[in-house]
């Protein structure tokens, strides 16, 4: 009777997987064994990363295949993001999705550049109907590269659902071996209210990990009272890569309980801001260390399941627990965290000194503040708990509490710049100061006559720079009057000092010309004969660069060609 019971049980969820996600339907994008760099959903920037990173041997230019039939869906190119991205819509509903490209295979880049000439633009986006690039499964696409935001040679890849929401690649049976244990480096506890404490402490506690043999952990002697909650920090090693990745499934128990748990399956583009909520974002910004709380606080992502009260213990005076943290990988390889909790009254007798500042931020209200000739706007929901906001205006400089705590929707800052000499308001942008008042960086700054307006998510100290320096043009493989008949390519260096570089403009004897901007990273933008623009002997290159402010610059070089 019982193993029917469990039968009965384990049975229709087995049909459900297999339904759920086709095993045998998509190929491989290339045409090496895949070694990652990154893994689905691991903790990235502001973002859960939403696809595998696939290592192309310190490369570029390797073949880059279409994974089913269907037909290419979208083309985007930017200096940023994805770079180039190739989207191909499968008939079964899914959407495959190829980043950080160096090109296009010939017959879908002819159709790109095309559209690039025709709109006089590197930077285009393209949704071709299913008659217009159809492939099949296995048919070259594109060659990999290190477009775009990306760190170096590899491909970015994505499977997506019908609604656009990334999915783990690896529910679609491709396969990566991996026998390694995820790691646990750290383990942190957060007593969560005034009346909670750790250790005698009402701070956060880093707790002390024993490894054991297994590979395990345990951690030992952990008095706590009140609320609390636990941080982990973990990644996840594969057979045939250094590097650490992402961990593919994270429970808790209490007493053998479970009590919450972060599933890494699928999420959707709208919610991956949340991260910031998840990870100890001060911890973040201040070590560099992602801790995921494994406790759902003010939390809308929709990757936690069974979770109980939170995932927040509650511990009372002379009572103890077992805590539990289970680390799995795709491969469920497990590591598990044993605490043995101990509910004791602290000894502390002083009160906890809360910092205050007359200006509590309660997060479901909209808030203006203002002071002197500067405002800020914080709508309704901008941030996940209410707190005490530093703000301070010294003349130009508003100090904005510090990049400690995350918000999820921008505000706006705004300057009236009314006082400004006139020819000096149109070289006014907001920056955000980084460090000791030594470093600026450009925060997208709009005028509208006298207002000069910012929007973040990002808090700190904030100041009007001056951006009187134009935009510097440089040509990297030739000179003014050379004959360049043998060339393929014209590179030219481009920079922006300030603001930085918004927008370039080439010609060739007044012909608009493509000019690539691959990396953003690299400052480079390179022309390709090969796109036949160049028939004349004489010719006359023109490059018009534009920063933030709007200085610009003008090139003029001449060069031979036959
Ligand atoms: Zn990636």
């Amino acid at each position: 009777m019982r193993f029917i019971l469990a039968f009965v049980l384990v049975f229709p969820f087995l049909i459900n997987a297999q339904n759920q996600y086709p095993q045998d339907y998509f190929g491989n994008p290339l045409d090496i064994p895949l070694i990652l760099s990154g893994t689905f959903a691991e903790l990235r920037s502001n973002h859960f990363h939403s696809g595998l990173d696939i290592k192309t041997q310190q490369r570029v230019g390797l073949n880059v295949k279409a994974i089913a039939d269907g037909y290419v869906s979208r083309i985007k190119i930017s200096a940023y993001g994805y770079g180039k991205a190739l989207y191909i819509t499968h008939p079964n509903g899914y959407t495959s999705v190829y980043a950080h490209l160096q090109k296009f295979a010939p017959e879908i880049e002819a159709y790109v550049k095309k559209h690039q000439y025709k709109k006089e633009s590197y930077e285009i986006e393209m949704f071709p109907g299913a008659e217009t690039l159809p492939v099949k499964k296995g048919n070259l696409v594109a060659y990999s590269g290190n477009s775009g935001g990306s760190g170096g040679p590899h491909l970015h890849f994505e499977i997506r659902d019908n609604a656009q929401r990334p999915i783990n690649p690896m529910l679609f049976g491709i396969d990566i071996a991996d026998s390694t244990m995820p790691f646990v480096k750290s383990i942190y506890a957060y007593p969560l209210d005034e009346n909670s404490f750790v250790n005698n402490s009402n701070k956060k506690q880093k707790l002390r990990l024993i490894p054991i043999e297994s590979g395990d952990y345990v951690i030992k002697n952990v008095n706590a009272i009140g609320n609390i909650g636990f941080g982990i920090e973990t990644n996840d090693r594969q057979n045939l890569a250094a590097n650490s990745n992402g961990v593919y499934n994270i429970q808790t128990f209490v007493n053998g309980n479970k009590n919450f748990e972060l599933d890494f399956k699928r999420f959707s583009f709208t919610e991956t801001k949340h991260i910031n909520q998840l990870i100890d974002y001060e911890h973040y910004v201040t070590k560099k260390e992602r801790v995921q709380k494994l406790y759902k606080k003010n939390n809308p992502l929709s990757i936690f399941k069974s979770v109980i009260n939170d995932g927040v213990i509650k511990i009372e005076d002379s009572t103890y627990l077992v805590y539990k943290i289970r680390v799995a990988d795709f491969k469920n390889n497990e590591t598990w965290v044993t605490l043995n909790l101990k509910g004791s009254k602290n000894n502390i007798t002083t009160p906890i000194q809360t910092k205050t500042t007359p200006y509590f931020i309660k997060a479901d209200q909209a808030v203006n503040l203002k002071e002197g000739k500067i405002s800020v706007d914080f709508y309704q929901d901008t941030f996940y708990e209410d707190f005490y906001l530093d703000f301070e205006v010294n003349s130009d400089t508003l100090k904005l509490h510090e990049d400690v705590i995350a918000a999820k929707k921008n505000f706006n800052i705004t300057y009236d710049i009314s006082n400004y000499k006139e020819a000096d308001k149109s070289k006014l942008y907001i920056a955000r100061l980084l460090g000791y008042n030594k470093f600026s960086s450009y925060t997208y700054t709009q005028r509208r006559g006298n207002i000069l307006t910012a929007s973040t998510k990002t808090l700190g100290t904030f100041a009007l720079a001056t951006d009187t320096i134009k935009p510097t043009i440089t040509p990297v493989n030739f000179k003014d009057g050379q004959w360049l008949s043998k060339y393929r390519y014209l590179k030219i260096k481009i920079d922006d000092e300030g603001s930085g570089v918004s927008n370039y403009r080439a010609t060739i004897n007044g012909k608009w010309i493509l000019m690539e901007r691959d990396n953003y990273k690299d400052k480079t933008i390179t022309f390709d004969f090969n796109d036949g623009i160049v028939t004349d002997t004489k010719n006359i290159l023109k490059i018009i660069v534009t920063d933030n402010v709007g200085n610009n610059s003008t090139f003029e070089s001449l060069f031979y060609r036959k």
